[in-house]
């Protein structure tokens, strides 16, 4: 891959004070007894998972699925592909997905999909970054950290041609970060169940 370099979008102080606040939000919409059964994509949600789960402050279990990427590309090809299926059966538990980021939309749907085949008792959503001017299909997470425009992002677990997941903040492509990027609070219009 050519290094086309990059540029900071959300520092690690910001992402982190957002994933706290995220974390803040999702605690509020559950009951304290809940264990959340927190699902995330590989492999870009690595990261996130891990500082969310880390900050939640509640009881958790883990599983993950992998899905076909970009490969090499910045943009979205559309087609999902299961590359590996969930460890846990769903059934009964309450799922919180946790995804990196949201674009078309096509991930999220094919895994909400996935998972309510499966029977959760309720069924939401976390990503760190969302991208509503790229979607195809009308879906949203329930929680929503970063709010931005169409510019292809890496690091914080997002990769381009597999590098740059390591990246401690969020950042573009070249270019300037110069973003309409808005931080967006809680988004509990959604249904748990499914
Ligand atoms: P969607 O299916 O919503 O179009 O895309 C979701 C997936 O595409 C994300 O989970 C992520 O893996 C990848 N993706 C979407 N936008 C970006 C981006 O700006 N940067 C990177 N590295 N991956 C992205
Ligand atoms: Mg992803």
């Amino acid at each position: 891959m050519a290094d086309v370099g990059h540029t900071v979008l959300f520092s690690a102080d910001q992402v982190k004070d957002r994933v706290s606040g995220l974390a803040a939000e999702i605690r509020r919409a559950y009951p304290a007894d809940t264990t959340l059964h927190l699902v995330t994509i590989l492999k870009g949600g690595f990261v996130f998972l891990a500082d969310l789960a880390r900050v939640l402050d509640r009881p958790v279990t883990i599983d993950f699925v992998a899905v076909s990427s970009y490969g090499a590309a910045t943009r979205s090809t559309g087609a999902v592909r299961l590359r590996q299926d969930l460890y846990l059966p769903v059934r009964d538990r309450d799922v919180l997905v946790v995804e990196d980021i949201i674009d078309t939309g096509e991930t999220l749907a094919w895994i909400l999909k996935h998972l309510r085949a499966g029977g959760p008792r309720s069924l939401r959503t976390v990503v760190l970054l969302d991208k509503p001017s790229r979607r195809k299909l009308d879906i949203e997470a329930d929680y929503v950290g970063f709010t931005i425009s169409d510019r292809f992002v890496v690091g914080y677990g997002l990769d381009h041609d597999e590098q740059l997941r390591h990246l401690p903040y969020v950042a573009v492509l070249g270019g300037s970060s110069t973003d309409t990027s808005t931080n967006v609070s809680c988004q509990t219009t959604r249904g748990a169940s499914g």
